[in-house]
């Protein structure tokens, strides 16, 4: 499965969903807790033709189709975005024209997508274990996709089966929501998750700082080191926005910059409330900045966060977050 293991965590909720019925779950919880690879684990077990109460077998032709992304009976629906981060093929309509630069990849679920998935769901299957559709991240869709999908959830065409995965499922129609079972991805803890990532060939003490960076999310923690930023980097990162270091972002890019000065921000306030942080060490955090002036860089942040992905400037953005972040860190009322 992309070349990782499956973390243990993720295995065992696999096992406990697959020992039950049910023909649509819906995951969620938060981003990094693993939603994608469990979702992909129950359409293997779903669709392999020995599957065992702990899954999919891994070596039968249906599970082989599933690695190479080439299941006749697997409808991925993701947007664009993801699908070509995940290494999904698009469909030959949707590559031709990203080829032609009619467009850019979409990143919400396209209603074509769902057109094809609705087709898809009432043929027949192809290799005679049923049809899956894994759904991912769910609230990507709009609300004519949301509704396609509903319609089909409501009147399932018997051997098709749904996975719908998403870190926002507040954000779904209720009626998509009722339509699963739901399932709360579980918190892996900390030496299950710092063991996982060492296991990914990351040394112990970088993936501590990662695993650190990202909330305690896994998934994510193995992000930020294939992102190529260096460890040390996060580290340094407090201290260095205290002296107004543009050059300690250089690698970064500016969502990644937005979200490490949130983290930072949310880890001085913490200090300064008595409380502990959380994605920094406490040694490595600066000592100055008052509750006052860290309140409105919260605030400032919360708009960069709005406009990061479509920067007027990039270089002039960066220059003021930093300007923002060295004087709300060196305040004094
Ligand atoms: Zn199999």
């Amino acid at each position: 499965m992309n070349g990782t293991a499956m973390a243990p965590w993720i295995a065992t909720q696999a096992v406990q969903l697959l020992a039950q019925r049910g023909h649509a779950w819906l995951l969620a919880g938060p981003s990094g807790l693993g939603q994608y690879s469990l979702a992909l684990a129950l359409v293997r077990a779903w669709l392999c033709d020995s599957p065992s109460s702990h899954g999919a077998c891994g070596t039968c032709g249906s599970c082989h189709a599933i690695d190479v992304r080439t299941h006749a009976d697997l409808c991925v629906l993701m947007p664009e975005t993801v699908m070509l981060e995940l290494g999904w093929p698009l469909s030959e309509k949707a590559q031709a024209d990203i080829d032609d630069k009619k467009r850019k990849p979409s990143k919400e679920i396209r209603v074509d997508a769902m057109r094809d998935a609705v087709e898809f769901s009432q043929r027949t299957s192809a290799r005679g274990r049923g049809k899956a559709v894994l759904v991912f991240p769910a609230e990507r869709m709009n609300n004519v996709t949301a509704n396609a999908l509903l319609k089909t959830l409501e009147e399932p065409p018997g051997d098709v089966k749904f996975v719908l995965a998403s870190d926002a499922a507040h954000q779904l129609l209720p009626t998509i929501r009722s339509r699963c079972l739901g399932h709360t991805m579980v918190w892996p803890e900390t030496d299950a998750s710092l063991a996982w990532i060492e296991g990914q060939g990351i040394p112990a003490a970088q993936a501590a700082v990662m695993l650190r960076a990202a909330g305690s999310r896994p998934d994510d923690a193995l992000l930020f080191s294939q992102s190529g930023r260096d460890a040390q980097a996060w580290v340094r990162l407090p201290k260095a926005m205290a002296r107004g270091d543009v050059s300690a972002l250089k690698d970064w890019t500016p969502a990644q910059t937005v979200d490490a000065l949130h983290k930072l921000c949310h880890d001085v306030l913490a200090v300064k409330t008595g409380a502990t942080p959380r994605f920094f060490d406490a040694t490595d955090l600066p000592a100055g900045g008052s509750v006052a002036a860290l309140t409105t860089w919260a605030g400032a942040l919360a708009a960069a966060t709005r406009t990061v992905e479509h920067p007027f400037n990039a270089g002039l953005m960066l220059e003021a977050l930093v300007s923002q972040a060295q004087n709300a860190l060196n305040s004094t009322h």
